[in-house]
């Protein structure tokens, strides 16, 4: 087979693993293979730019940076859409609409109401063409190469499918991928986002591509526009786009009354909340085309469509009293403690009252009877306070002035929500929260040692910073509650190892706050060494690569501290990598980083042991025995019975020799 052939091959193959998995949910390969193939395709680009294409599978990573978002006009204008709000509106609606057509047979088709930001995206010979911003409906701004980074929305269709014509969708963020962005979030100590909606939104018009590709965004297509389309309904329109590749959520129904709508309201006003996404209401649209034609619009919206919204549920409650949270960078959470009530299918006992501005916002006091509401977000929020029910001579809310774990002053910068409790070293839920990342799994990764236990350590006195770590003793920690001699070896084991830990992560590890895992690796490329890093200047930081002023001001702030230096200066003692190891052997890479093998059975051209030194050199880890923590399971011959069936059972792809082999020497 000849090279083009082979990229288009691997093109279509993945673009078929891609559609299998982000729009049917069904993966049919295991993500290695996946990865395997992409590497593929990317080298026989790389070596062959002649057969460039802006639509292949390996485009979808990002990395087009748009500084200015070109406005652009919709060829077909993106109308709103009316709302309703109960039962006789719409009753009132099909009055309109039957008097328009004359007492013609209806059918309507049920949507859910997504609840994102609405996209156009024009298709021409299957192509992904273009992709635009509602805007004003009239014309909206050029988002393309965000958009080619989400993986549901198809970059080649498939099947016979019209010369041109536009898909409308709403861009959404499911929520566990919504609370995954906010867990990363709050690790580096940055504020959460507020919901999935705006994140959503917010995520279309970054500038820089390859963000927007790590973010789990999805599209759910409800609208196809054109000339010349081979379809005359709603219905058909979106089945017929579900064979070109498209995501349209199943739950649609076709119905042939009011009274059919209802129900389908009914039906997921209480079943939506087992949704993965958010949906605030039931979009109700005349199925048949030739119908929509004659009904047309109004000035801002089809008359051939109506929007249901949702009441959100509601309940009140009395506030029984206000805690305030200290998180790993001091920031202050004021938590609402309230009488447990059954709210949307759960039982609510707290909510999150943000900051000192929203408490004053609602003017909340102790004892009042509050107003709860289950919105996007996992967590509920309080609404209003029931004022007619205030007890007499209840008190205002005073924010709390000092830290409630170490009596500090708190402060407030200019310009931020949160109040911060300035004592970094001597807070304990500051001391722990750093020292818990500091050994999580993405950071220094010790085996042995949990966020429980190093509370438990700092508890015992035992620890006061990470670097503490490295002089416990096993009989200092074999006696302490749940530890035993077994454990207390592991934990010390563990905190040796990290000693092989690459210097991004152990700069990430440190916690200096804004600085992730992406700007840790910037850092550590850059500056190759924590001394150069140490001495760099604001002026110098801000012109790395992505680093801003905010995250310089970060890195001095943290270098010029005292105990911050102290403590590096005794890491180093340890053996703690503090400089880029440039790769002295030539085979090494990072491929297999974060991933743990066992490897089991009689291989054909290596040894066993020859597998493992290669998992580890290219940045793997070898585990003893199959367990959820295992990624892969490196399989020969005669592997035994009990290994397969657990394996199987875990769900752990077993991949061959042959396979891992490929794999390796491709990098
Ligand atoms: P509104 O923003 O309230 O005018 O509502 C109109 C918006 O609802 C559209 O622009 C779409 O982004 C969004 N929407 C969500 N789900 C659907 C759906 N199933 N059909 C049509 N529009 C929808
Ligand atoms: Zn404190």
């Amino acid at each position: 087979m000849d090279i083009q052939n082979t990229i288009q091959t691997l093109r279509d193959e993945l673009n078929q693993h891609n559609y299998n998995y982000y729009v049917l949910d069904n993966p049919m390969i295991s993500d290695f293979d996946f990865d395997l193939k992409l590497k593929q395709l990317q080298e026989l680009e790389n070596n062959n730019p002649e057969y460039f294409d802006e639509n292949s599978p390996t485009q979808r990573v990002g990395g087009a940076i748009t500084k200015n978002f070109e406005t652009v006009p919709h060829e077909y204008r993106m109308y709103s859409l009316d709302n309703s709000y109960s039962k006789e509106e719409l009753a009132d609606w099909e009055k309109r609409v039957q008097k328009n057509l004359g007492d013609v047979p209806l059918e309507y088709f049920c949507e859910l109401k997504y609840d994102g930001a609405s996209i156009s995206i024009t298709y021409e010979n299957g192509k992904l063409k273009r992709a635009v911003t509602r805007g004003d409906g009239f014309q909206g701004d050029d988002v393309t190469n965000n958009i080619k980074t989400i993986k549901s929305i198809p970059l080649q269709l498939k099947g016979n499918y019209p010369d041109k014509f536009d898909v409308r969708g709403e861009i959404i963020l499911p929520f566990a991928g919504f609370e995954k962005m906010n867990q990363e979030l709050i690790e580096i100590g940055e504020t959460p986002y507020s919901n999935p909606r705006n994140t959503a939104s917010g995520s279309l018009k970054l500038q820089d591509s390859s963000e927007v590709a790590k973010r789990p965004l999805d599209c759910l297509l409800y609208f196809i526009i054109g000339n010349n389309l081979p379809f005359d309904s709603q219905q058909q329109g979106l089945e017929t786009a579900r064979n070109w590749g498209f995501k349209a959520p199943t739950q649609a129904k076709l119905v042939r009354n009011l009274e059919e709508v209802y129900d389908f309201i009914d039906y997921w006003d209480v079943h939506r909340h087992q949704l993965p996404y958010e949906t605030d209401g039931v979009v109700i649209k005349v199925n048949n085309f030739h119908h929509q034609q004659e009904l047309g619009f109004t000035a801002k919206s089809p008359r051939w469509a109506i929007a249901y919204k949702f009441k959100s549920e509601q309940v009140s409650t009395r506030l029984n009293s206000i805690s305030y949270q200290v998180g790993r960078t001091g920031a202050i959470t004021p938590v609402a403690n309230l009488e447990p009530v059954q709210l949307a299918g759960t039982i609510v006992k707290r909510a999150s009252l943000h900051n000192a501005d929203q408490i004053e916002k609602l003017g909340i006091c102790v004892g009042d009877t509050v107003f709860v509401e289950k919105g996007g977000e996992i967590i509920p929020k309080i609404i209003a306070v029931d004022l007619t029910k205030r007890p007499e001579h209840s008190i205002p809310t005073t924010y709390i002035t000092h830290c409630p774990e170490c009596q500090t002053v708190l402060v407030r910068n200019e310009g931020e929500a949160n109040h911060y409790c300035p004592n970094f070293y001597g807070c304990p839920p500051q001391i722990i929260g750093r020292i818990q990342h500091y050994i999580s799994r993405k950071a220094m990764d010790i085996e042995g040692l949990g966020g429980e236990t190093v509370a438990l350590l700092f508890n015992n006195g035992l620890v006061h910073n990470y670097a503490d770590l490295y002089e416990l003793k096993v009989e200092q920690i074999r006696h302490l509650e749940r530890m035993a001699q077994k454990s207390a070896d592991n934990l010390v084991k563990g905190v040796a190892n990290s000693k092989n830990i690459p210097f991004e992560r152990v700069l990430y590890a440190l916690g200096i706050r804004f600085v992730g895992e992406t700007i840790a690796k910037k850092l550590a490329k850059h500056y190759k060494n924590i001394d150069v890093l140490c001495q760099a200047s604001f002026t110098e930081l801000v012109l790395v690569d992505e680093i801003g002023e905010r995250i310089a001001k970060s890195v001095i702030e943290f270098f010029e501290n005292q105990e911050n230096r102290i403590i590096i200066e005794r890491l180093k003692e340890y053996g703690i990598q503090f400089e880029t190891v440039e790769n002295i052997n030539p085979n090494a890479t990072n491929i297999l980083i974060g991933k743990t093998f066992v490897v089991s059975g009689v291989f054909e051209q290596f040894s066993r042991d020859d597998l493992k030194m290669k998992i580890e050199e290219n940045g793997g880890k070898v585990g003893n025995s199959i367990s959820a923590k295992t990624d892969y399971v490196l399989a020969g011959i005669n592997m035994g019975p009990a290994k397969l069936e657990k394996a199987v059972k875990l769900n752990i792809p077993i991949i061959s020799e042959t396979d891992f082999i490929q794999l390796i020497n491709e990098n």
